[in-house]
């Protein structure tokens, strides 16, 4: 069945923050987008979006509502999972202030509200080489920053000074930005080819498991 009878559907966190513009850039370009809420609603999904909004808030809903064994374990499948800004910081191995990590999956170190008071938001043009030569209008929130970059994580874009502000590692890629805010649609669509080739492997493509599940032998 192609893409065209059957849309691919992807999931957004719907427990708190900005979850609403993803679903609205979701379905504009054609993907059959759910608020997540409950551990129900992850049935049937090919991936997930971890939106912005505040990620104390967020980790603490994703445990009342039992969220996060399930969450884990669709990543874990290989289903594509994308961050944005509190949601990368919920798919980083570390939090430098100390707060323990929800969903380990991006070998990341980020440092919360990372621009300070006097620049509490900022926009700016990215260069993000995978998805094309025009720039990425790119909204900063309170944002992150990545600090440390593991081995086996590709920076997607870096700020003009250098410092890194997207990621990818395998099936999960996180933004300190938010595009969803900008009318961006060129990181979801990346998302919702993944998320096909999750729910449907082409010939000769093995759906891969998470990396870092594959190094603990898992
Ligand atoms: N400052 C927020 C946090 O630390 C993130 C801000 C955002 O998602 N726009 O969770």
């Amino acid at each position: 069945m192609t893409q065209a009878e059957r849309p691919v559907r992807i999931g957004v966190l719907a427990v708190q923050g900005a979850f609403a513009e993803h679903i609205a850039i979701l379905r504009e370009i054609g993907v059959d987008a759910l608020p997540v809420r409950l551990p129900a609603d992850l049935d049937g999904l090919a991936g997930l979006i971890l939106p912005g909004g505040e990620s104390t808030a967020i980790r603490k809903l994703i445990d009342t509502w039992a969220l996060r064994q399930p969450i884990l374990e669709l990543a874990q499948r290989g289903a594509p999972i994308f961050g944005t800004c509190a949601g990368m910081i919920l798919l980083s191995v570390e939090i430098s202030d100390g707060d323990a990590p929800v969903f380990p999956l991006l070998d990341i170190t980020v440092k919360r509200n990372a621009f300070g008071r006097q620049l509490d938001s900022f926009e700016s043009e990215l260069s993000v080489p995978v998805l094309g030569d025009r720039p990425v209008h790119a909204i900063f929130i309170r944002a992150p920053i990545v600090e440390r970059v593991g081995e086996g994580v590709d920076v997607l874009a870096q700020l003009d000074d250098g410092r890194v502000v997207a990621v990818r590692q395998g099936n999960v890629i996180a933004t300190a930005f938010h595009p969803e805010l900008a009318g961006e649609t060129r990181f979801h669509s990346l998302v919702a080819t993944m998320a096909a080739e999750y729910a449907e492997p082409g010939e000769g493509s093995a759906r891969r498991p998470h990396p870092i599940r594959r190094a603990r032998g898992n």
